[in-house]
């Protein structure tokens, strides 16, 4: 057993006990423990942490941490949290989640490419009739970010037919993805879109880069999937754009606020669908698993893994 425990740091008490029986289970050489649970001696000594969206309070109480494990994906609270100090963060980089978020992006990708959303409508009002049927390989679905996530669902797409193109900062090289990167090329990958996937993460550059230019380039009844950050998209564009009926559906597991407010103008467009931010959930085992091996590395050599790059924001 180690001399020094990590401490776990998470917004709510109840999945923080999940979490800490899951790495202990993975990590059984060391002891894992709840951040309150240390002492004021173990707390200025503690070199890392694994964290599940902290509180920034909490994080404050390990004054000499060397780096953080997040279990998370998505590290923008983080980071917001974590401004005035330059602590370097690793996130969960797990194959299980991109599998898990690749196959939501076929399936809502599907729902809009096979006309759900107008079949359950003409099902309310009994109609009877057969939308014109246009098949995947007619049908270009854009993926923005071609990281860890957005790259295993482009590929998913390839392989169910789709024509793909694909957004990164660096052009990506891809098979079967036509590759756009960068500011300049993004009008021509939009103007040839019939659905939208985002899958950025949520950065000083990317925050409301959805806005009305944007949405007005895509073409006239095109549909969007946001499995990303609530503020990639100017909501106000977003409901201007589906009242025009410009955008022709918006499928959206993330907001500006969750969970969603009951109040939200999203709960009832006809022509959003809401998820509770479900589209990629963390696997606990698999990103144990994943957090143990870099935990292991660390001890043996002292190597911090590769951490976000604070300057870009992801
Ligand atoms: P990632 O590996 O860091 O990939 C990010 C991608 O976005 C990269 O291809 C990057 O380009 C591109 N990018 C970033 N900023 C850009 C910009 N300004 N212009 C053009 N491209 C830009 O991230 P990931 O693991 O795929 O995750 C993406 C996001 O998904 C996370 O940040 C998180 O917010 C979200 N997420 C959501 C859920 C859910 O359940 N809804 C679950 C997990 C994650 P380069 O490759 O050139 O760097």
């Amino acid at each position: 057993m180690a001399e020094m425990p990590i401490p776990f740091l998470a917004s709510g008490e109840r999945y923080a006990t999940n979490w800490i029986q899951a790495l202990q289970n993975a990590l059984p050489e060391e002891r894992i423990v709840a951040v309150h649970v240390l002492s004021h001696a173990e707390r200025i000594d503690a070199a890392l942490a694994i964290v599940a969206n902290p509180d920034p309070a909490d994080l404050a109480m390990l004054p000499n941490l060397r780096w953080v494990h997040s279990v998370w994906a998505g590290v923008d609270g983080l980071l917001s949290g974590l401004a005035e100090r330059q602590l370097p963060v690793v996130r969960l980089i797990d194959p299980r989640m991109a599998a898990t978020m690749a196959e939501s992006v076929l399936a809502w990708t599907l729902y809009l490419h096979r006309d759900m959303p107008a079949y359950a409508r003409q099902q309310q009002q009994k109609i009877w009739r057969e939308r014109p049927y246009r098949p995947a390989e007619s049908r270009t679905v854009s993926v923005l970010g071609l990281g860890a996530l957005g790259s295993a669902c482009a590929r998913r797409l390839v392989q169910a037919g789709f024509r793909i193109n694909g957004w990164s900062l660096e052009r990506k090289d891809i098979v079967g993805i036509r590759c756009f990167s960068g500011r300049a090329e993004l009008p021509a990958m939009l103007a040839q879109t019939d659905i939208l996937v985002i899958l950025l993460p949520l950065t000083d550059a990317t925050r409301t880069l959805v806005d009305s230019i944007f949405l007005a380039t895509l073409p006239r009844g095109s549909a969007l999937i946001n499995f990303a950050r609530g503020p990639i998209i100017d909501e106000n564009a977003l409901y201007a754009a589906l009242n025009d009926g410009h955008l022709g559906h918006a499928v959206l597991d993330v907001f500006a606020v969750e969970p969603l407010p009951a109040e939200h103008w999203c709960w009832h467009h006809p022509s959003v669908t809401v998820l509770p931010h479900c589209s990629g959930p963390t696997d606990r085992e698999s990103a144990s698993a994943i957090v143990a091996e870099a935990v292991r590395r660390y001890r043996q050599s002292g190597e911090i893994p590769a951490s976000v790059d604070r300057a870009k924001g992801y």
